[in-house]
């Protein structure tokens, strides 16, 4: 039974980090769980206060004589506060990190910066009383009094700045007339809407009979007090929108609220709209681009039961709603849902663990769901819901497989194939759009034959090695290295280096390819401004240009009916990265991207450029298959024991001097090492120490080590093992040591 409670008192900023102790009474101690809300002495007046259990422990963090002991638990409901902290105890056992930095994570931070209060001047008095007042000042020539109440006459309250800037009116003259009686000042709370206005008719639409079996079988459950978790696999325009907004408008009417999470690049106009349409003023959003100040109006609006459903990208989680029903998580294969600061945090898998708490259900929605969540969908975990044809049954477009190392041959050294140019060529000539999609990703770059196709992969894991400024070609699980080669081992050849290409590039080459083109590019540089991502989008849109280059970003969220072509044009960019999940991720983002043509009116075509054609992704993308590619996939994780086939946990040890760096790393792998060998540690295996592929970063040096184990919970009590041995040691004092389970990405 643990002795002592930490606690805080005040749920903003900086009191976050003041965590006072109360030893708990006998009574309580089996009853007293973090998030809960209790009663305290508190100061010097040892005066009732209330505050959060954010910790129980058995060690006194100072004189035990001194703490002073909790007086009990507040009665009553258990406020949405107490909720989101369980959920933080939750994300710090589960992924590590400090307590702070998962509070700071949940919980709907008051801001020091001034709340944006807005001050109203109305009439305090009836009209008939006015006019007579009115008459009063103009006889007495008071110009600004009368002008002040005649307008207040004709409207009333007026915002007190207008009053003062725009009508001219002295403070003085305010105030004069509110000592009288004749006006009142109030101040409201204003509340920084996020939306701009929104006008666009949203059809609405009768469900067909795909949609309707998926929501009844969600309903059903929901009605009679079941909550579990779907997986909503339908394929790109199988309208899994439509099924989303249905769900939420029962769950509202039935009294609860909805969290919808979408990857912040798919969070655009059109998609905010469809809601809007649908909920009003009840709907609310948060995006990454939106002031801490603006963030806390929003969560503010939601805890006063002002909204019903919450949109945005991954921090919208915690949305302090009482009423949680249903929590909906759109692409639910997106990386971006998984946090890369601490706590390292999956929404996923913390959705699951917030709607446990909160009683609600949890519907993952995506055309290429990730390989983790079929695998769960398969064990039975969640429940399968699927649609499998397109909306009024356009059809899929038509894929084609360009082999770029027959281009090589033919003498084309273009990234633009031949095959490419010609059907682009002519969809310019019809007044058609095109798309060009380069899915390059972080910095690493993959080594390849570009004559054979020829990748060199580590002998240990499997995974493609990179090229590192060395010269050498790199594993960045394991550390392993060789040298680059000069010749390909396979062929002979001398076309073997790093494979580079950015969308700049890409673009000089269309603008001279096809002069007459109006083409749009789209990438980091060219949407840093604030609204450069849907100033390009629209514009594209409304066919002011005829080709889209661009990463990522292209392929999500939009609809362009008269895009009948696109173009990946070089698919392995993100396939041999280091990384078992490369397979994954470049079947996810190819199959997007070929979502995107065809939508309108005119069937679309796609065009993958590959090196590796034979490789079972490029197979099956160009099928469009998942299942086949799911069962191919966790063959591969299977055979490796990668995650969802067992776990792995990524520790990362950083300094500012690469000797501390290295030394810990020593140490904790040292320990670990120690352990293994003397039989502990069973079914576990561990790759590294290794550098990652930012080995420093600002100026940081960073050590990474691997561990897989068949079991999550292992791995969490291995992390914590560590933990505690850095805390207690101060040989660390200088280092920083993270975890990373299931890294998507990673260090
Ligand atoms: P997904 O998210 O699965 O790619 P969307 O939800 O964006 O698909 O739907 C694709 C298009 O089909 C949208 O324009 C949507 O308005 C439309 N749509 C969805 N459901 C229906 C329906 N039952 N009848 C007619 N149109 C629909
Ligand atoms: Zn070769
Ligand atoms: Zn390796």
């Amino acid at each position: 039974m643990p002795e002592y409670a930490n606690v805080i008192i005040d749920i903003s900023h900086e009191k976050l980090d003041k965590i006072f102790q109360y030893r708990i009474p006998a009574p309580l101690q089996e009853r007293l769980t973090v998030g809960m809300r209790i009663l305290i002495p508190f100061g010097l007046g040892n005066r009732e206060t209330a505050g959060y259990v954010v910790g129980l422990t058995d060690e006194a963090s100072y004189d035990p004589e001194k703490i002073k002991e909790i007086k009990g638990i507040v009665p009553g409901s258990v406020p949405i506060e107490s909720q989101l902290i369980a959920l933080a105890d939750w994300m710090r056992k589960n992924y590590g990190g400090t307590m702070n930095h998962a509070l700071k994570a949940v919980l709907p931070i008051k801001q020091k910066t001034a709340e944006k209060k807005q001050r109203f001047v109305s009439l305090a008095i009836g009209q008939e009383e006015a006019a007579g007042q009115l008459a009063l000042f103009e006889k007495k020539h008071y110009t600004a009094r009368a002008r002040l109440l005649s307008a207040l006459m004709r409207q009333s309250p007026m915002p007190y700045e207008a009053v003062v800037v725009k009508m001219n009116i002295s403070v003085a003259v305010i105030r004069a007339m509110k000592k009288m009686g004749i006006v009142s000042v109030e101040e409201k709370r204003l509340y920084r809407s996020p939306f701009g206005e929104i006008r666009q008719e949203e059809k609405r639409v009768t469900l067909n009979e795909e949609q309707q079996r998926a929501v009844e079988a969600v309903w059903q459950d929901w009605e009679q007090g079941r909550r579990r978790t779907y997986l909503l696999h339908g394929v790109t325009g199988s309208g899994k929108t439509a099924v989303y907004i249905a769900l939420i408008e029962r769950v509202v009417k039935a009294g609860g609220q909805a969290i919808v999470l979408i990857p912040e690049i798919a969070l655009t106009y059109q998609t905010v709209a469809r809601f809007y349409q649908c909920f009003g003023e009840r709907v609310s959003i948060l995006n990454s681009k939106m002031s801490p100040g603006e963030r806390y109006d929003q969560f503010e609006r939601a805890s006063q039961g002002e909204v019903d459903v919450m949109i945005g990208p991954r921090s919208a989680l915690f949305t302090p709603f009482s009423r949680l029903g249903i929590i909906i998580m759109d692409e639910e294969h997106e990386s971006s849902y998984k946090s890369e600061t601490q706590p390292r945090y999956h929404a996923r898998e913390t959705a699951i663990a917030r709607a446990g708490m909160a009683g609600a259900s949890v519907v993952l929605g995506s055309a290429t769901p990730s390989v983790d969540s079929y695998y769960k969908a398969k064990q039975g975990e969640y429940l399968l819901l699927e649609l499998e044809s397109r909306i009024e049954e356009k059809p899929l477009p038509a894929c084609h497989l360009v082999d770029l190392r027959e281009e090589l041959k033919k003498g084309n050294r273009s990234i633009l194939s031949e095959r490419l140019q010609g059907m682009m060529e002519q969809r310019l000539k019809n007044g058609q759009q095109v798309m060009l999609f380069l899915n390059r990703r972080g910095l690493a770059s993959f080594i390849t034959c570009r004559s054979c196709g020829f990748v060199p992969k580590c002998p240990h894991c499997d995974v493609s090695l990179s090229q590192h400024n060395n010269g050498r070609a790199v594993c960045h699980y394991c550390g392993y290295e060789e040298p680059i080669l000069e010749v390909c081992p396979k062929c002979g050849s001398g076309y073997i280096s790093g494979f580079k290409a950015g969308t700049q590039k890409i673009e000089e080459v269309v603008r001279a390819q096809f002069p007459k083109a109006r083409v749009l590019r789209m990438d980091f540089d060219t949407t840093r401004r604030k609204d450069g991502y849907e100033r390009i989008l629209s514009a594209f849109s409304s066919h002011d240009a005829d080709i889209l280059i661009g990463t990522q970003m292209i392929v999500k969220g939009h609809d362009f009916p008269d895009v009948t072509l696109v173009g990946v044009l070089a698919a392995d960019l993100s396939l041999h990265v280091s990384d078992y999940r490369a397979a994954e991720r470049t079947f996810q983002l190819v199959t997007q991207a070929a979502g995107r043509a065809g939508r309108g009116e005119l069937p679309g075509e796609v065009v993958i450029q590959t090196y590796s054609p034979e490789h079972y992704c490029m197979k099956l993308a160009k099928s469009q298959d998942y299942k086949k590619f799911y069962e191919m996939e966790i063959a591969y994780r299977s055979l490796m024991h990668y995650p969802p086939c067992g776990h792995m946990m990524v520790m990362l040890v950083a300094s500012e001097d690469e000797m501390t760096a290295s030394l810990s790393m020593e140490l904790l792998a040292g320990k670990i090492r120690q352990a293994m060998d003397g039989g502990k540690l069973q079914g576990l295996s561990v790759i590294g120490p290794a550098s990652p592929p930012v080995a420093k970063l600002k100026d940081i040096y960073r050590k990474v080590m691997y561990f897989k184990h068949g079991g999550y919970e292992e791995l969490v009590g291995i992390k914590d093992v560590l933990e505690q041995f850095v805390g207690r040691h101060r040989e660390f004092a200088k280092v920083s040591v993270q975890f990373d389970f299931d890294p998507m990405g990673g260090f």
